[in-house]
């Protein structure tokens, strides 16, 4: 199986993506994970995809769909696959059609996460994760279970992206609803799109999800 999560920055699309992952074994294919580790690396690609970044503006489509299609290329036929943050524009969405073709995937769902802006702001000004093994957190909707102490690793340090200020994510919701939202109606032709309440608690959103998964949505 291979699905989108499409939303706006901070609608839970990485979340939801590691949720899926621990319960049913896809991977996550994170777009703006991969370029962060690039930008950590100094890699050509992190080089020029850093200031973009920080700035809240979209990396080109040739690099992200590079990634997407290496990263592809690594995975056994039988691993299912969560695109989270890709595609964003139209030429992506439609690199992603020859990409699948390429490596014989087709997609099965796109699940959009649907949730208000002014939650999104919210959402992302409080998001954290650990530095070590990159779980993610919310000073108000996902604290740790014990204070300074990471869930899932124990590792006592945490992190915050450069880009999760309040003017860069209005920036990243302006890109969000020029060129991502538009290619909705394309999937929609496919009959294969369903919507998510992504308001709702992050137990709730799993559990829609997975429905959908299962043919139950
Ligand atoms: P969020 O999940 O908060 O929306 P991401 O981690 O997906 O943010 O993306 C962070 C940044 O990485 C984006 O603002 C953009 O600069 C870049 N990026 C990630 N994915 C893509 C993509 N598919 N196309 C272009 N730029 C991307
Ligand atoms: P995205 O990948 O779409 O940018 P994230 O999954 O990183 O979004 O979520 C943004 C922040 O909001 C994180 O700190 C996360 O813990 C929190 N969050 C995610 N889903 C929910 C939810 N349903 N309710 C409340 N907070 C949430
Ligand atoms: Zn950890």
């Amino acid at each position: 199986m291979n699905i989108i999560l499409l939303g706006p920055p901070g609608a839970g699309k990485g979340t939801q993506a590691s949720r899926l992952e621990a319960d049913r074994g896809m991977v996550q294919l994170s777009t703006g994970d991969m370029l962060r580790a690039a930008v950590k690396a100094g890699t050509p690609v992190g080089l020029k995809a850093k200031a973009v970044m920080e700035a809240g503006e979209l990396v080109s489509d040739e690099i992200v769909s590079g990634i997407i299609d290496d990263r592809l290329g690594g995975l056994s036929a039988d691993q299912g696959t969560i695109f989270d943050g890709y595609p964003r524009t139209a030429p992506q969405a439609e690199s992603l059609d020859t990409i699948l073709d390429a490596h014989g995937r087709k997609l099965d769902h796109v699940i959009e996460l649907s949730v208000d802006e002014d939650a999104l702001v919210e959402r992302i000004t409080g998001r954290f994760s650990c530095a070590n093994c990159g779980a993610n957190y919310h000073d108000k909707f996902k604290l740790p279970a014990v204070e300074g102490t990471c869930d899932v690793c124990g590792h006592h340090e945490f992190k915050r992206r450069p880009d999760d200020n309040e003017e860069t994510v209005r920036t990243r919701m302006a890109e969000y609803r020029a060129k991502t939202a538009p290619i909705l109606p394309l999937y929609e032709a496919r009959g294969i799109v369903s919507r998510v309440d992504g308001m709702a608690d992050i137990e709730h959103v799993t559990a829609a999800i997975e429905a959908i998964l299962d043919g139950k949505g």
